[in-house]
């Protein structure tokens, strides 16, 4: 049990077949008190009452100040902490440069980088209260080698932005024992690219992976499990590779 009695909160952690929920249950799994927090859509309570008793969903989005201050407000009523914050809503489109609109552009770069740098501000001085916290960060491989496999320029610029937020914010709040950690997901099966990718696309793909396979759902939640842990006590403004060896650098 890495987590007994913490309180993480993940956002985007709805959807089932995704990284987040992956992750919300291995947290709980690993005895984390867990919020789910996604849009309404998404069915945040749903989610949370598949992980047991003891776990909350709320809705919220994280492109908007107010909601993400409006839910750690929720969190610190019902469990009076907060421990862990895994950043992991995203959007993705698949375009080429010339095609990217401004409204393409502030739709991706809002949930990934906005929302990230909004939820931080929310818990940050709840963790800054307790001088303990530990934030982590979903990038992606897409950041690191300039596209992955399915999101346009934007996409990258957004994941690239991750990483240089959570680099400064671990800088700025190491003084105060808040660890902040980015994770950068290589091809990993989800809705994200549900019906994008035919099979033989996704072997061919393989193929060019050196431990020759897909990522799944749960290769980044046992990463986001030790970024969030004592395990990972003097890691701070790390960036952890799950991709199969996909980009070695
Ligand atoms: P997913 O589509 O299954 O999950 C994304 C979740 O984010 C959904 O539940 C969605 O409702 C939620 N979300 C979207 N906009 C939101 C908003 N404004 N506020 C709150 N929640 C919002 O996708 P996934 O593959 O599990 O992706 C999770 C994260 O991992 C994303 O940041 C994605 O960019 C990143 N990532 C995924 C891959 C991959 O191959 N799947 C690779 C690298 C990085």
């Amino acid at each position: 049990m890495l987590l007994n009695d913490k309180v993480a909160v993940i956002t985007g952690g709805a959807s089932l077949n995704g990284l987040g929920f992956a992750t919300a249950r291995l947290m709980a799994e690993h005895g984390a008190r867990v919020v789910v927090l996604d849009l309404a859509g998404a069915e945040p309570a749903a989610a949370a009452a598949k992980l047991g008793v003891g776990h909350i969903g709320l809705v919220a989005d994280v492109t908007d100040k107010a909601s993400c201050e409006a839910a750690v407000a929720a969190v610190i009523e019902s469990f009076g902490r907060v421990d862990v914050l895994v950043n992991n809503a995203g959007i993705t489109q698949p375009r080429k440069t010339v095609d990217i609109t401004g409204g393409d552009y502030d739709a991706v770069l809002d949930v990934s980088l906005r929302g990230t740098l909004y939820m931080s501000q929310a818990v940050i001085p709840a963790m800054q209260r307790r001088r303990s916290g530990s934030i982590v960060c979903i990038s992606s491989v897409s950041a690191q080698r300039g596209g992955g496999i399915l999101g346009g320029p934007h996409y990258s610029a957004a994941k690239a932005g991750v990483l240089g937020l959570a680099r400064a914010m671990a800088r700025e709040l190491g003084a105060d024992s808040i660890r902040v950690n980015c994770i950068t997901p290589g091809l990993i099966e989800t809705d994200i690219s549900k019906g994008k990718l035919t099979d033989e696309r996704k072997a061919e793909i393989a193929q060019t992976i050196p431990l020759a396979r897909l990522g799944e759902a749960r290769d980044v939640a046992g990463a986001c499990l030790y970024l969030a842990s004592d395990l990972s006590t003097y890691c701070t403004g790390i960036t952890l590779d799950v991709n199969g060896g996909m980009l070695i650098h």
